[in-house]
């Protein structure tokens, strides 16, 4: 997905803010793995998405030789491959 010259905005419903987080799972079906992202969220809204993206998580249906690791926090960098950002145990263990 190329990146939008434009600033990406929180997932929240009628926030409207800048996102400074991703909330992603590392996904894998044994030969390929990926990020596959829940929500861009900004501060405020964390705590509320990463909520929602465990929900998400639990009710996934995957198939044989796929997994899917729980919801973590990301610093969303403009432009960055997603095996390039950092994730943030520091904030996933506040906000959980
Ligand atoms: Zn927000």
């Amino acid at each position: 997905m190329p990146m939008s010259p434009y600033p990406v905005l929180c997932y929240s419903a009628r926030c409207g803010a800048p996102a400074a987080y991703k909330v992603a799972a590392r996904w894998s079906d044994g030969a390929t793995a990926e990020l596959k992202t829940y929500a861009l969220s900004c501060a405020a809204c964390l705590a509320n998405q990463l909520a929602r993206a465990v929900a998400a998580r639990a009710v996934c249906r995957l198939a044989v030789g796929e997994t899917l690791d729980a919801p973590g926090v990301y610093d969303l960098a403009r432009g960055a491959r997603d095996r390039t950002l950092t994730r943030r145990p520091d904030l996933e263990e506040r906000l959980s």
